[in-house]
């Protein structure tokens, strides 16, 4: 196992109801800014519950924060919460506006040159202002990270940036505020939660079973779960479970000492800046082009993975390699989620377009080795046509 350190101070508040207990959690006194998406919030009741809850506060909104959430938009927030000396930002909505309102708070404490900087030279935050979160779409765990992505219209870019100072200081997790998620969200979330773990996991053996067991046993209740999740959003249950998983999927405690990969995200987050298309998706189209690509020096964690989460225990090792490979596109694929460039419609054009910004960028080395070069990218993306 390699050394680590830990720090997650993220107080989480599980279960129904749990959003009337926020206003023990947030400052007295404290102005509040409640950030929020496109509506869905406002549609389903949970923003009457937590304009409820915060009855004696000093209380502003900012709406229209949109999926992949743009920095021109967020750049709005920051200047109406200074107007208003808001001192505490609460982000009710499912990634996009978590990550959203991370960028605020980053910002609203920034004193250097330009806050895009943040992002895009990944300068270091050194403060930020205080938030929480409800969140309402299991999928990105950024309800218990620090991380997160951003995108820049005008340039097409999407960039991430994280920090000590951007853990939310709490995050309610309802899973009756899911209820009301179309089934193409809840795929996604999925999809995007068990390539979290796969990024995660999917790298060598450092002699570390307790991660090892631990991200297996989330990537088998996401396998479980998951299915149950997109015919029956208004279980309770299967919402809980599938929301814990979420969570658990990308809050720090599988990452603990071992070596992590991230070059799906990196790389996918292109096909989002210059498409559009949605987060989880893109992952499900790079991954297993990168597990194909990537199969000999993942060989030994991969055969684990295709045998303790997918059956995977005949053949030949090149045999269980891709019938494990296959079972995770089989899977997406059972979520109504396309694993091909093709089927979104995007051809080589776009993957000359990703090299040249790699090049531009100077990107180089991703991987858990380090070992995947602009080259190597260009091959990935050509396997996932
Ligand atoms: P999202 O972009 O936050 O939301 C997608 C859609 O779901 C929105 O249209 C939203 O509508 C709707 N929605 C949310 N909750 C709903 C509910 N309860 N009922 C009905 N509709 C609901 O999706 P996401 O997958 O959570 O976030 C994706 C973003 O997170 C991407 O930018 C991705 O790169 C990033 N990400 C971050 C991390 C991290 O660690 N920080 C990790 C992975 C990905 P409204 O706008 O109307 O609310
Ligand atoms: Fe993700």
């Amino acid at each position: 196992m390699n050394n680590f350190t830990f720090y997650n101070p993220v107080k989480i508040l599980f279960g129904k109801g749990q959003i009337s207990n926020i206003t023990k959690e947030i400052p007295a006194g404290a102005r509040v800014m409640v950030t929020y998406g496109g509506g869905s919030i406002k549609k389903n009741g949970v923003y009457d519950q937590v304009m409820a809850a915060l009855q004696g506060f000093e209380v502003s909104e900012f709406g229209g924060i949109e999926p992949n959430p743009h920095y021109e938009t967020l750049m709005k927030a920051v200047e109406l919460a200074k107007e208003k000396q808001v001192s505490f930002f609460l982000a009710v909505g499912g990634g996009s506006v978590i990550d959203g309102t991370k960028f605020i708070v980053a910002a609203m404490e920034y004193e250097g040159e330009d806050p895009w900087n943040i992002l895009a030279k990944r300068e270091p935050v050194t403060r930020a202002t205080p938030f929480g979160t409800v969140l309402t779409l299991p999928a990105t765990g950024s309800e218990m990270n620090s991380g997160a992505v951003v995108t820049r219209v005008s340039t097409r870019e999407k960039f991430s940036f994280g920090s000590p100072f951007t853990f939310p200081k709490f995050s309610v997790l309802d899973p009756e505020t899911t209820f009301t998620l179309p089934a193409r969200q809840i795929s996604n979330g999925v999809v995007d939660a068990f390539s979290h773990v796969l990024e995660q996991y999917l790298t060598y053996p450092v002699n570390a079973p307790l991660q090892d067991r631990m991200a297996e046993a989330i990537l088998l209740t996401l396998k479980e779960e998951g299915p149950k999740a997109v015919q029956n959003p208004q279980d309770y249950d299967t919402m809980a479970n599938f929301m814990w998983a979420a969570t658990m999927a990308l809050n720090g405690v599988i990452r603990v000492g071992v070596p992590t990969d991230w070059a799906t995200h990196y790389i996918s987050h292109e096909l989002t800046a210059l498409h559009g298309i949605d987060h989880a998706r893109t992952l499900a189209i790079v991954f297993p082009a990168l597990l194909r690509y990537k199969s000999e020096t993942k060989k030994e964690k991969l055969l684990q993975y295709g045998e303790r989460v997918w059956g995977v225990a005949s053949g030949s090792e090149n045999e269980r390699l891709e019938a494990t490979i296959q079972a995770t596109v089989d899977f997406f694929e059972s979520l109504g989620i396309k694993t091909r460039l093709s089927d979104y419609e995007v051809g080589r054009d776009t993957i000359d377009t990703i090299i040249r910004r790699f090049e531009e960028r100077g990107v180089k080395d991703l991987g858990e080795r380090a070992d995947i070069q602009i080259q190597d990218v260009k091959e990935i993306l050509t396997l996932s046509l």
